[in-house]
């Protein structure tokens, strides 16, 4: 009996795998497909300092995040769920796209690159809500619409590998640089003064009742509040899975965009590509451990930490080189310039069929 339902259970794949896949054929295969989740993991030993030491980098995501899980019980079995449901995604989708997603980077050039790969979600658009939220003694934190406007246009050229300093990739990666197809698009501005003069990272600013400006249409709009965090930290973010009240990003005024308000060396808005990149469930490039904890991108070196301000190739950990020009590592803006071709699928994955942000493909 139980070989005759394999039988039929094979029969059925097979005919999947020999149409030419539609959506609904991935995802129904997506479904059919075994995943290892053994190496997932969700806490973790925030190796940074609490504040930056001066000049450096801190992201408070991996810290709030462990605060998340804290408090709500459930969202650890959300986060779990979100990521094998992607595994599968991106499993299901592997077969017969030799190289895709998982390039070996030889760079030798010796054969034409693989055709850009249909993964049958097209040009993702996501609309951009911006919560300007300044300090009434401090006007310059309210920032000017040219340079909400160079954010825009730098997640843009970041994300889809429009950067000008995209040449810069040494040989070993250059394979891996990708297109990821999203289109940003600031659709609402929202201005708020406050006495404030930081946020910290309890999400105080995206709540109207504490002083600041709660989210608009999360499930189907990107929120980025642009306030002082405090603490030396230049932004967070929040992962698919968490509520919908505190959806989005948090960036500090001087981190955003690359006129107006900034401050070197974190004024070219890498910081908002990084951050945005947590919120398409994007990992820190070293993985948030030691070497044998990884980011879930098949295509990154493994590293045991992240890299600053901006290092020089090959940088060397783990016995391989690290991908220091990686937006999701510490570097200083100037000097990351990539997202992979792994991390493009894991990314593009929550948007798929049963992922946390599949509304936003409606739009
Ligand atoms: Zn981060």
């Amino acid at each position: 009996m139980k070989k005759c339902l394999l039988a039929i259970l094979g029969m059925a794949l097979m005919v999947v795998s020999c149409q030419k896949e539609t959506p609904n054929d991935l995802q129904q295969s997506a479904q059919e497909v075994e995943v290892d989740m053994s190496d997932f993991y969700l806490y973790t030993d925030d190796v940074s300092p609490f504040t930056s030491k001066n000049g450096t980098k801190y992201c408070a995501t991996m810290r709030v995040l462990n605060e998340k899980l804290r408090k709500n019980p459930g969202l650890e079995q959300r986060m779990y769920n979100i990521e094998k449901n992607s595994r599968k995604w991106m499993a299901a989708k592997k077969p017969d796209k030799a190289g895709g997603g998982n390039g070996n980077g030889n760079g030798g050039g010796e054969n034409p690159p693989p055709p850009p790969e249909d993964d049958g979600l097209g040009v993702i658009n996501i609309p951009v809500v911006v919560h300007v939220i300044y300090n009434v003694n401090n006007p310059q934190e309210n920032i000017s619409d040219a340079q909400i406007a160079s954010q825009i246009q730098i997640l843009n050229d970041d994300f889809n590998a429009q950067n000008s300093d995209v040449s810069g990739v040494p040989a070993e990666f250059a394979d891996l640089v990708a297109d990821s197809d999203f289109s940003f698009n600031l659709v609402q501005t929202i201005r708020k003064s406050s006495t404030k003069t930081s946020w910290g990272t309890n999400d105080a600013m995206k709540r109207s009742s504490s002083g600041g400006s709660d989210p608009v249409d999360p499930q189907n709009k990107l929120n980025i509040w642009v306030c002082n965090i405090g603490g030396g930290i230049l932004g967070y973010a929040q992962f698919p899975g968490g509520s919908p009240d505190t959806d989005g990003v948090v960036v500090g005024p001087q981190f955003f965009g690359d006129t107006g308000y900034v401050q070197s060396p974190f004024d070219q808005g890498r910081t908002t590509t990084h951050e945005v990149g947590h919120w398409v469930n994007l990992r820190h490039i070293w993985g948030d451990g030691r070497c044998r904890q990884d980011d879930f991108v098949a295509d990154t070196p493994t590293s045991d930490g992240p890299n600053y301000g901006c290092p020089s190739y090959p940088t060397v950990n783990c016995r391989s080189n690290d991908m220091t020009m990686n937006y999701m590592d510490y570097v200083d803006d100037g000097c990351m310039y990539m997202f992979s071709e792994g991390q493009k699928s894991r990314m593009r994955s929550i948007f798929a069929s049963g992922g946390p942000r599949n509304s936003f493909l409606a739009l």
